[in-house]
Formats: structure tokens, sequence, C-alpha cells
């Protein structure tokens, strides 16, 4: 039994603030009550630094797909902020929900699914009711971003599974730039 051994008080340097201090026990590594509040807290702060990193590692990939999707289409809401709907006559004015709606779907065009000419401001009339409302969102469009891109956007007919290192790196620079985006707006 260690504690049966007389302790002979050493000083030793606190782990955290790395001042000489005389311990009371063995397992005494905190100077004073606190640097014990202070480790108390880093402890519980790595612990949960570990649990997110656990956590990201086990995400699946649609988990991923859907924040890379809702980061792009906050970006396409504040890029049309001052627009309205892509598919109907409803101005930027208009006091219901605002969608980011796909021209090219993502079943038929998984390849262009986080593409920013490809999605486009829409009300979620159209975009919930009427599917996008296609049969005007093409013209409409064609008119906003010009011909040459959306013929572009209709060669884009293939499926493409974006695989989870792609979609962290994707994540992680469009959430920049809508943290950018977002700042300028405040
Ligand atoms: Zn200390
Ligand atoms: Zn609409």
């Amino acid at each position: 039994m260690i504690d049966s051994l007389p302790f002979a008080p050493k000083p030793r340097p606190c782990k955290v603030c790395a001042k000489a201090f005389v311990p009371r026990t063995s397992m005494h590594s905190v100077c004073s009550p606190r640097c014990m509040a202070r480790k108390v807290k880093k402890d519980a702060a790595d612990e949960r630094a570990l649990l997110r990193v656990r956590k990201e590692a086990a995400k699946p990939r649609q988990k991923w797909l859907d924040e890379c999707q809702a980061i792009v289409n906050k970006i396409v809401r504040i890029r049309d902020a001052h627009l309205g709907c892509c598919s109907c006559d409803r101005g930027p004015n208009w006091s219901g929900q605002w969608h980011a709606s796909h021209l090219r779907s993502v079943g038929a065009a998984s390849a262009v699914r986080f593409h920013l000419w490809n999605i486009h401001k829409g009300c979620s009339i159209c975009n919930n009711h009427l599917s996008g409302n296609l049969a005007e969102y093409g013209p409409r469009i064609r008119e906003r971003i010009g011909n040459a891109k959306v013929d572009w956007l209709y060669t884009q007919n293939h499926r493409v599974t974006h695989n989870v290192e792609y979609l962290k790196r994707f994540k992680a620079v469009m959430g920049k730039r809508l943290r950018r985006m977002e700042r300028r707006m405040a």
C-alpha cells in the first residue's frame, strides 16, 4: 500500500500554472483551488473535443450531404436576397417562406447538386406545391443568368457520389464563405 509509506512532500510544478508548490498527497497536482477549477474546466473541454472528433468520424455520408446542402442553400438565399422567386412573380418583399430551389434535381443531376448556377431562391409555394414550377423556372433563369450557363447545366446528367472526404472539405470552404456573407449582411 502506497499510502502506508510516509509521504515526503517535495515541491513540484503545478499542472496548470507551472508554479512550484508543496503537495499534500502524491495525487495532488495543482497548486490552488483556482488552478483546480481551471483544471476541471480544461479536462471537461478536452473530453468534449474528443467526443466531437469521434462523432464527426462516425457521421454517415447523408448527414454530410445534408449539412453541405444547407450551407449552399443559405448562400443562395443571401445571394438572391434582392430578387423575387425564380419561378413565379412573387417579388423580394413577399412575406412567405423562401427556399432554395434546384433547376436540375438532385436525383437527375447530382453532379450539380451544390452548383450555384443550379440553385436559386424560390418561394415555398412553387417549391412545395409545384415541384419548383419547372416550366417557369427554366425560361426565367435563362433570362437571369444567360443561356450558356443553363445549357451547360443541362449537359450535367451524370450522378456523382461525393465521398465524405470531399464533403468535409466542401463544408469547410463553403462554411467560411457563408460566414463571410453573413458578416457583410449584419
Ligand atoms: Zn497553479
Ligand atoms: Zn414562386
